[in-house]
């Protein structure tokens, strides 16, 4: 999509004005999506691991939600109210990436009070769009109930958590490596000829 000045705007998620856009996470947004967008040619070998991370947040998900329906409601202490969490850099490009839609702001909060996408039903962030340190945490409580479920199950969840941490590196580093290379050998950022 672009803006009234031409330029490439990201697609942000449409909350209907119930989490406020802030103008500095838009522009830093905009400012990614424009990058990225010039190199979008060489950026194959870094959004098919981008792919490969949406396939597995897409199979953990559900886990995690068959843990969270069993620990959550009845929660005394949730963590969207007291941990501070973030979207990083890696979330964000993996949003950008795979053109998925872009949080209106940042999540975190001031010390004590609630995530801004916290809601009463839960976390109003579709899952793949959610901060990853989210997607990923397993409190004491879950904890102890996986414990129940056997080390098998435990490894199994975990095995896919750090397998998915691993390509969340790999997908910078490919990013960072590409855009780098480019530039080196982009004809403008050679030296100007004189005469
Ligand atoms: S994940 Fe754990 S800490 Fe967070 S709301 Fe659920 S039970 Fe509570
Ligand atoms: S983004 Fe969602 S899951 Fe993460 S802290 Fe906020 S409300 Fe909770």
């Amino acid at each position: 999509m672009k803006g009234a000045d031409g330029k490439f705007i990201p697609p942000f998620w449409p909350n209907y004005g119930v989490v406020p856009q802030t103008p500095k996470w838009r522009a830093s947004n905009c400012t990614l999506a424009r990058l990225l967008a010039i190199h979008r040619r060489a950026l194959g070998s870094a959004i098919a691991v981008a792919v490969e991370i949406r396939r597995g947040i897409d199979e953990l998900t559900p886990l995690m939600a068959a843990l969270c329906s069993r620990t959550c409601r009845f929660c005394p202490d949730p963590c969207c109210i007291g941990n501070t969490v973030w979207i990083d850099f890696r979330d964000l490009l993996f949003l950008h990436l795979l053109e998925e839609p872009i949080p209106p702001c940042q999540a975190t909060s001031d010390p004590g009070d609630a995530c801004p996408f916290l809601s009463h039903h839960g976390c109003r962030l579709p899952p793949r769009i959610r901060p990853w340190m989210c997607i990923q945490y397993i409190c004491p409580t879950q904890r102890a109930v996986l414990n129940r479920k056997g080390r098998d199950t435990v490894a199994a969840l975990l095995g896919k958590i750090e397998g998915i941490e691993k390509k969340r590196v790999r997908m910078e580093v490919e990013v960072v490596r590409r855009i780098k290379r480019r530039r080196r050998t982009s004809p403008s950022s050679s030296p100007a000829s004189s005469g």
